[in-house]
Parts: C-alpha cells; sequence; structure tokens
C-alpha cells in the first residue's frame, strides 16, 4: 500500500543465487522460476510458527481484529511470499515490494478487511467468506489467507509477472483448497467463477465496476478501496440485499486508505 521502497544497498552484497534472483535485467517468469528452486533462508527462525504468532498476538492486542482471521494469519508464512532479502522484516506490520511497482499489503490491513467481510450477513451465518473473488492477487499472501476462511478462491492480477510468482509462492504452501488464479483484468471480474458471496479487492479505483455487483451473490458482500468525494480513498463496503424480491446494493465507506491504483487491461 505504501509507495515501493527501493532494495536496501545491503543486497549488493547478497549472495550468489540472491543476485542472479534480482538481477532487474532477468526476464521476471525465469527470475521467479529461480526463485522457486532457491533455498529459503534458514536458521533465521522465520519458518517456525512463534514467529508468526507473535506478530498475530500483536494484532490481538489491539482488540479490533476477526478472531478466525488471525487464526488464518497464523498459519501463512508470509516471509515466503517475499524476497528472501526482505524476508526478515515479513512479519513486521508493514507493507513490502513485490516488484512492478506494487506492494504486499499491511498484515493489519488484510485482517482488517477480512474481517470486516466476515461481519457480512452471509458470511456471518455461514462462519465462512463462501466463494471468492479477489483482485489483485499480487505476490498471493492474501489469497492464500482467503483459502483458509473460504469455501472457493479465483484471484486475479493484470501483471502477468506477478500472476506467475504468485502460483509458485502458492504452490509451495500446501492450502486444502487452492486458489484459481487467473492472468487478466479484474474490473471485469470473473462471471465463469462466479456469483460471489465476497468481492476483495487489493488494489483501488475510482468507482466500483458494475461487474463486481453484477457478480456478487444476494446476501454477499464487497469491499473495495474507492476513491470518495471529498475523502481521498475510503475502504467501501457494499452489501446485496434481496427486499421484497427486488435487489439492492447498501453502501457504507470507512477509514481512508492508499492502496495501489486499480488499473485496466493487462501487462
Ligand atoms: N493481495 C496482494 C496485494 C497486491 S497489491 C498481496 O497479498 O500481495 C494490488 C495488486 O492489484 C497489484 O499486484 C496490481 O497489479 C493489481 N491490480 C491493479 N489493477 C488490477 C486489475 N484491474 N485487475 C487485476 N489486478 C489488478
Amino acid at each position: 500500500m505504501s509507495a515501493p521502497k527501493r532494495f536496501p544497498a545491503s543486497l549488493k552484497s547478497a549472495t550468489a543465487p540472491q543476485r542472479e534472483l534480482l538481477m532487474p535485467q532477468r526476464h521476471l517468469r525465469q527470475a521467479t522460476a529461480d526463485a522457486a528452486r532457491l533455498a529459503r533462508p534458514s536458521g533465521t527462525g522465520l519458518d517456525s510458527g512463534a514467529v508468526r504468532e507473535r506478530m498475530v498476538a500483536r494484532l490481538r492486542a489491539e482488540g479490533k481484529f476477526d478472531e478466525q482471521v488471525l487464526a488464518a494469519m497464523a498459519a501463512v508464512p508470509r516471509h515466503e511470499f517475499v524476497d528472501s532479502a526482505l524476508a526478515a522484516q515479513a512479519y513486521e506490520d508493514t507493507a513490502l515490494p513485490i516488484g512492478h511497482g506494487q506492494t504486499i499489503s499491511k498484515p493489519s490491513v488484510v485482517a482488517h478487511m477480512l474481517g470486516l467481510l466476515m461481519a457480512g450477513g452471509g458470511a456471518r451465518q455461514r462462519g465462512s467468506l463462501g466463494r471468492v473473488l479477489e483482485i489483485g492477487t499480487g505476490c498471493g499472501y492474501q489469497a492464500a489467507v482467503i483459502a483458509l476462511l473460504a469455501r472457493q478462491v479465483t484471484s486475479i492480477e493484470r501483471v502477468q509477472g506477478l500472476h506467475d510468482k504468485a502460483r509458485l509462492n502458492l504452490q509451495r504452501l500446501a492450502l486444502p483448497r487452492a486458489p484459481r488464479l487467473i492472468w487478466g483484468d479484474g474490473r471485469i471480474g470473473h462471471a465463469a467463477s462466479g456469483p460471489f458471496d465476497s468481492i476483495i479487492a487489493a488494489a483501488g479505483g475510482e468507482d466500483i465496476p458494475q461487474a463486481w455487483l453484477a457478480q456478487l451473490a444476494p446476501g454477499g458482500r464487497l469491499i473495495a478501496p474507492t476513491a470518495a468525494s471529498g475523502r481521498g480513498q475510503v475502504l467501501v463496503v457494499l452489501d446485496h440485499l434481496v427486499e421484497g424480491g427486488a435487489s439492492c446494493w447498501v453502501r457504507s465507506e470507512h477509514e481512508a486508505v492508499l492502496f495501489v491504483p486499480l488499473k485496466s487491461g493487462v501487462l
């Protein structure tokens, strides 16, 4: 969510395989394939559940996050989704660069947005997010968390290099339900996988695309960072209600946020 950060100067002393991975002139698809083969940092303690538990304990102490969401976050190794050189920061409450000028969202923002989705009428009844559409797969971290809270996940990414990276990242995890990853423009949703009980956007647009409303099932909830007049970008929640046989969409605006832009077309 924050402006992309530069890689720290210490990367210059990276080991040979890391240097190879981060060389900007390497074709990204090749680099991501290489990354999958590289050994992850060991002896850093990042592979232990305790470090994730500590991150979740800090979030829990704030007293405002959904317990099911926190449990899912405690199960997903966030350091596996960022470059090795940034892995040590993976359990801080911070956005980190994932390449292509994009970022992995802050853990507290992921927890907050998924909590708002879980609080939707349909999800409360089911105790699950049901069928989910995520727009903006990025590195795949949030898709992995959602997969532990949902019946089915479809996640769309417009940047092919990130879509490929997410596929490799998610393949390494033994998720009970692998997210269905789509390379495409998420502004048109994914009608073939819908309708969806929950829709979540990880990039902020000027408006909520009509296709998302059309693909939101009755009783479903959508959450998306969206431009709001005079307030910059805010989290918008839309509930698809059915009253007297007719659909209506109830909109509420939450706090101001700063997400990367929702863009049209694919790269
Ligand atoms: N959920 C991600 C966060 C990624 S940042 C994670 O856990 O890492 C937001 C992502 O939205 C970026 O990767 C960006 O490329 C993508 N994006 C922006 N506009 C899009 C669009 N129209 N369709 C699909 N993805 C889009």
